[in-house]
C-alpha cells in the first residue's frame, strides 16, 4: 500500500506519518516512511540544491523536484511496495503539482505530466491532506525558514487552494483533514482511511 501526506509547511505532516508508521508496524506490517524531496542519498543532494541553491528559477526548481521524485520511486518506493511494504511518504508529486505548477504559475496540467513521467505512473492509494492556514502554518515552524518557506503569503495561499481543489477532484484517492484538529484525532481519522485500503 502506498500512502503520501501533503499540505504546506508546518501543517504536522511528519508527525502525522510517524504515528501511522508505528500503528502500521505494530500490526506487523513491514513499513518504509520516506520523504521528498531528500528520500534518498541522491536526493539528500537535490534537496540541498533544490532548497539552498542561488538563481533557481521556477523550471529549474520543478525538474530538480522531477528527478528528486524519479529516483526516489525507482530506488526506494517501487521495490518496497513489490515486497510488500507500506509506503508512506512525507510529500509527493501533488506538492509539485501545487508548489511549481500552481504556486510558480508553471501549470498544473503539465506538471502533473512531467510528474507522472517521472514515475511512470505511479499514484498512492491514498493521500492525505492536512489542511492549514500558512499563516498558522508558518508561525508553527522552528529553525531557519529555507528559500522556499520565506515565499510570500500569496504563494502559500495558492497553493492550498490547489491541493483543495485537487483533493474535491478525486476523493477516492484523497482524505481531507483540517490540520487544526488535535493530533490525536487527526491520527484516529487517517488509520480509519489506511484501514479500509488495506482492506482492499
Ligand atoms: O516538507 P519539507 O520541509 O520537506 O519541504 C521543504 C520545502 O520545499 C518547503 O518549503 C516546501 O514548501 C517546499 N516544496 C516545494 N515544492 C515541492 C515540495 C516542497 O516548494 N514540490
Amino acid at each position: 500500500l502506498f500512502v503520501s501526506l501533503e499540505g504546506g509547511d508546518g501543517a504536522g505532516k511528519s508527525t502525522q506519518s510517524r504515528l501511522l508508521g508505528e500503528w502500521l508496524r505494530s500490526l506487523g506490517h513491514e513499513v518504509v516512511l520516506t520523504r521528498e524531496p531528500g528520500g534518498t542519498a541522491l536526493g539528500q543532494m537535490l534537496r540541498d540544491a533544490v532548497l539552498h541553491g542561488d538563481h533557481v528559477d521556477a523550471r529549474t526548481e520543478a525538474l530538480l523536484y522531477a528527478t528528486d521524485r524519479a529516483h526516489h520511486v525507482a530506488s526506494l518506493v517501487r521495490p518496497a511496495l513489490e515486497r510488500g511494504a507500506v509506503v508512506v511518504t512525507d510529500r509527493y508529486l501533488d506538492s509539485s503539482v501545487a508548489y511549481q505548477g500552481t504556486g510558480r504559475d508553471l501549470g498544473a496540467d503539465e506538471v502533473e505530466q512531467l510528474s507522472l513521467w517521472a514515475v511512470r505512473g505511479l499514484l498512492p492509494a491514498v493521500t492525505v491532506l492536512l489542511d492549514l492556514d500558512p499563516v498558522l502554518g508558518r508561525a508553527r515552524l522552528t529553525g531557519d525558514p529555507d528559500r522556499l518557506e520565506r515565499a510570500g503569503d500569496e504563494f502559500h495561499r495558492r497553493t492550498r487552494e490547489a491541493f483543495l481543489g485537487r483533493a474535491a477532484a478525486d476523493p477516492a484517492r484523497w482524505l481531507v483533514l483540517d490540520a487544526t484538529r488535535p493530533v490525536d484525532e487527526l491520527a484516529a481519522a487517517i488509520r480509519e482511511r489506511v484501514t479500509a485500503a488495506l482492506a482492499v
